[in-house]
């Protein structure tokens, strides 16, 4: 069997303890066999000696919520993250359509625009687009995927008009004189069955070079939230298992389902966590609340969930020991996920259940005592605050100044002894930034330390599927997915000390380009710079 060892500068190990310096990693095949002080471990001869003196060495990070088969898909689509306004938005299109020669009648799709970043500060809308092209159905989802701009042929192919009415949960937006505007909120349903879906082999080679982004990231193991039995329910989860199967799965991969499930699968592809929705987003004003969004007082967000099918979901899944994950975000929203356990378990979840709330954005003090005491696992994503907390971003216009202080309380909930575990949606699929983002928590108080991000962003991710018996820990007998990073994430100067805004945007946007020194999974490099 190969062995490698590991030099490590400083050493992480997903517990949560403090960094450790000067440490060696000894690998034997897949697993970890030896982890100590350098002086106390002896390199045998054939060990493939990797030297990380002078970097920070972490486990394989685990990104536990991320859409990813859809990620890879659209890894094709037109790519709209770092559009700094409408105009760009719009040329843009027009030269990915050029480029990708789209013959006329094709749809074009787009997603990762966000009002945020976008210099006109409001949204696109059809006639934006319209200026570009009257011939292809045009629909650009938002980073949030919760709004989706169409343009005029997009809505007409989707039979929009004045008349239609507003789906179940959703918002059609109409101008005074009633005409759509093209902007749609958590209304996919409308367009699903006139878009056509992903291709099979798409969807195959989505998943390889998914794979290939994750491992230039660090990440050894995905939790895919997408729910593919519903969102692909003419392929199901399919694609997973055929890759897996064939041998073709080179990440770790544990698939949400949207009905419920027992706990099964290998050491790369397992099932057993049952995906429900109750809201929307926050950036789309549709994150369930009991107060009025401070920038919209008519609107308090949407109620997504059907309680009699979630109640009976949950009771099935109970029975077979699977796992819940509930997205909700608003605080109503997370009431409601939980009045929904305790309708469906009269006797509250038994012990170790890791039931799951995604996203858990807004929780009242109440709720979080009552989370505790039902043992929920908080799912989290760090970057959601390194994007949207700051003084002025969207979390301040939508909550306002007070509220926007209890959102996202990663310090107050590690405290209580929550399980955190973090996941990036993809808003970026970026887990250093996401540990950045933790730790510089624009308020200052809901900060955590380096070691505890990581340990949300591994151990934790790993305990979320039952699988930390395997992985998540840098320790005799895990297995071998271990990433050493490019940035210094133990250095003063990863810790902001300015509150400078300008300084601070450079610093994101020269982290989010940074890739991972190394990546190793399974005991093999598949990553390196
Ligand atoms: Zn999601």
């Amino acid at each position: 069997m190969s062995m490698k060892a590991i030099i490590c500068g400083k050493l992480i190990d997903g517990t949560g303890s403090p960094s450790q310096s000067e440490m060696t990693i000894l690998i034997e095949g897949n697993k970890i066999i030896k982890v100590g002080k350098k002086q106390n471990i002896e390199i045998p001869v054939q060990a493939q000696v990797i030297d990380a003196s002078d970097r920070v060495v972490v486990p394989g990070l685990i990104d536990s919520h991320v859409h990813f088969l859809a990620t890879g898909y659209r890894l094709g689509h037109y790519q709209l993250s770092h559009k700094e306004s409408i105009e760009d938005i719009v040329t843009g299109l027009g030269e990915y359509i050029q480029s990708n020669n789209v013959l006329s009648g094709k749809w074009v799709q787009g997603r990762g625009w966000d009002d945020q970043n976008l210099r006109e500060k409001r949204y696109p809308n059809r006639y934006d687009l319209d200026a570009v092209s009257l011939d292809n159905p045009v629909a650009l989802t938002r980073v949030c995927g919760h709004m989706i701009i169409l343009n005029s042929k997009a809505l007409e192919a989707c039979n929009i008009s004045k008349d239609t009415p507003n789906p179940h949960g959703g918002v059609i937006d109409k101008d005074d004189q009633g005409e759509p505007t093209g902007v749609l909120r958590d209304a996919r349903g409308l367009l699903r069955p006139h878009i056509p879906p992903p291709s099979y082999e798409e969807l195959r080679q989505g998943l390889r070079d998914a794979t290939d982004l994750a491992h230039s990231l660090g990440v050894t193991t995905i939790h895919d939230a997408s729910r593919p039995d519903e969102t692909l329910p003419h392929l199901s989860t399919k694609p997973y298992r055929d890759a897996r199967a064939e041998g073709d799965l080179r990440l770790r991969c544990h698939v949400m389902t949207g009905y419920p499930h027992e706990m099964s699968g290998d050491e790369f592809l397992s099932f057993g966590t049952l995906k429900i929705g109750i809201d929307g987003s926050m950036g789309a004003q549709t994150a369930l609340l009991f107060d009025p969004y401070d920038n919209d007082p008519e609107t308090t967000g949407v109620y997504v969930g059907d309680v009699d099918r979630d109640i009976n979901w949950v009771q099935e899944a109970y029975d077979k020991s699977g796992i819940v994950a509930i997205h909700a975000i608003g605080d109503r929203a997370i009431n409601e996920a939980l009045n929904t356990i305790e309708s469906a378990l009269a006797e509250g979840p038994g012990d170790d259940h890791r039931y799951r709330i995604e996203h858990y954005e807004y929780p009242t003090d109440d709720d979080i005592q009552r989370s505790l005491e039902m043992g929920i696992v908080a799912s989290m994503q760090p970057n959601f605050v390194g994007e949207w907390a700051w003084p002025g971003g969207m979390y301040d216009i939508r909550l306002g100044q007070e509220r926007l202080k209890r959102s996202n309380p990663f310090r107050q909930l590690l405290d209580l002894g929550f399980h955190i575990v973090f996941g990036s949606d993809g808003m970026p699929f970026h887990p250093v930034y996401g540990i950045w983002s933790a730790v510089n928590h624009p308020i200052t108080a809901h900060r955590i330390t380096v070691e505890e991000a990581v340990m949300c962003f591994t151990y934790e991710g790993a305990h979320a599927s039952r699988e930390e018996d395997i992985k998540g820990t840098i320790e005799p007998g895990k297995l071998a997915d271990i990433t050493i990073l490019s940035t210094d994430i133990t250095s003063p100067e990863f810790q902001l000390s300015t509150t400078d805004s300008s300084v601070i945007e450079q610093a994101k946007r020269e982290l989010k380009k940074t890739l991972v020194y190394m990546t190793i999974q399974d005991g093999e490099i598949v990553h390196q710079v």
